[in-house]
């Protein structure tokens, strides 16, 4: 079932879980581990995220260095139909612009259509660690919205080879990415939002949004969605914090900042099983105001800590 049917259908706020493909060497119990525990909570559907290549150099017998392409965790598609035939719940990949041409991409969502997964959250990915700014693929695309349109075309039964006439329709669900905080290359988030009203006059269906811990920037974004006509369902995306390392690791990869309230507490805590403590509590809070706000879903990442938004959750049904 389409993640907009779900959130339409739904009485209550919903909650769904979010993971990342294991990496590569792993089997897939690894993944049904991490989930077996969160499927009490009867999550209307789980996320699988994608990762792109790395260029990595490996120091051959001669002392010297060959570059070589890495994926380390290889999957996604392969995972949503695997948690999918396992727990009978929804699955959607995360499908990227980075490192695809637009042929490869078409052949990604007519499997994707063929193991009858119709969701889709489609991202533009980052650069590669290694590279300063994204690049897209010689025949691929570079932003979310030109996937978009690939993927609305092929729901169209619009083909990239112009050969295929009355080529079959897919019907894929599409989720954008948003930012609250706004994404960290935009020049500022009037033009961010923009953006993303274009993403969704494109075809999205719903947004999900990065992760935040003040849930006053939630606010303020959503206010600022509608009032430039964005009508679609806005997800929160949850994330709970375990470690003091976190407070610098995450603002530089995700452009996020934490509220002074929960950074003064954490930089109090000794021991980072004090930090769990306070980021657990942090986000029943959270995801307790946000369910009184009305969001229609509770999105959590749950990468890595399953037990932690075990206990959130718990505490919210
Ligand atoms: P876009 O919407 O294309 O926006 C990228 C930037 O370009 C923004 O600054 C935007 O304002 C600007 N922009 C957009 N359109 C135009 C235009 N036409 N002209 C000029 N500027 C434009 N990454 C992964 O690799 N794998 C994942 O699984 C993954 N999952 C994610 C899940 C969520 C919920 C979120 C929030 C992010 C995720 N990401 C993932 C990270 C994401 O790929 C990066 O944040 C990326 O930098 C931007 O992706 P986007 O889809 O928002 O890009």
């Amino acid at each position: 079932m389409k993640v907009i049917d779900h959130i339409a259908q739904a009485k209550n706020t919903l909650i769904s879980f979010e993971v990342l493909p294991p990496l590569k060497g792993k089997s897939i119990n690894s993944i049904y581990d991490h989930l077996d525990p969160l499927m009490e909570f009867k999550p209307s559907w789980i996320n699988v995220t994608y990762h792109r290549s790395e260029s990595m150099f490996k120091k051959k017998a001669d002392g010297t260095f060959d570059k070589v392409e890495v994926r380390k965790r290889p999957g996604t598609v392969g995972i949503c139909a695997a948690i999918m035939n396992h727990y009978k719940v929804d699955a959607v990949p995360h499908i990227i612009c980075g490192g695809f041409t637009k042929r490869e991409t078409e052949d990604a969502l007519i499997d994707l259509n063929f193991l009858g997964i119709d969701n889709a959250l489609v991202l533009r990915g980052d650069a590669p660690k290694n590279e300063v700014s994204f690049e897209p693929e010689p025949g691929g695309h570079a932003y979310a919205i030109d996937l978009i349109k690939q993927v609305v075309n092929l729901n169209n039964g619009l083909y990239q080879d112009e050969d295929i006439l009355n080529g079959g329709k897919t019907d894929f669900c599409i989720g954008v990415a948003g930012y609250p905080e706004k994404h960290f290359e935009a020049p500022n988030l009037e033009i961010d939002l923009r953006r993303l009203k274009e993403k969704v006059d494109a075809g999205a269906c719903y947004i999900m949004t990065q992760m935040f811990w003040d849930n006053q920037k939630f606010f303020e974004f959503v206010k600022a969605c509608r009032i430039i006509g964005i009508q679609v369902p806005i997800i929160p995306g949850l994330k709970p914090i375990t470690s003091r390392k976190q407070l610098s690791v995450l603002p530089r990869i995700f452009h996020v900042d934490f509220p002074t309230d929960l950074s003064t507490e954490i930089i109090k805590c000794k021991t980072d099983a004090d930090v769990e403590l306070v980021g657990t509590e942090w986000l029943i809070q959270q995801s307790k105001e946000l369910k009184e706000f009305g969001v229609p879903v509770l999105h959590y990442y749950t990468l890595g800590k399953p037990k932690v938004v075990w206990n959130v959750v718990k505490q919210l049904v």
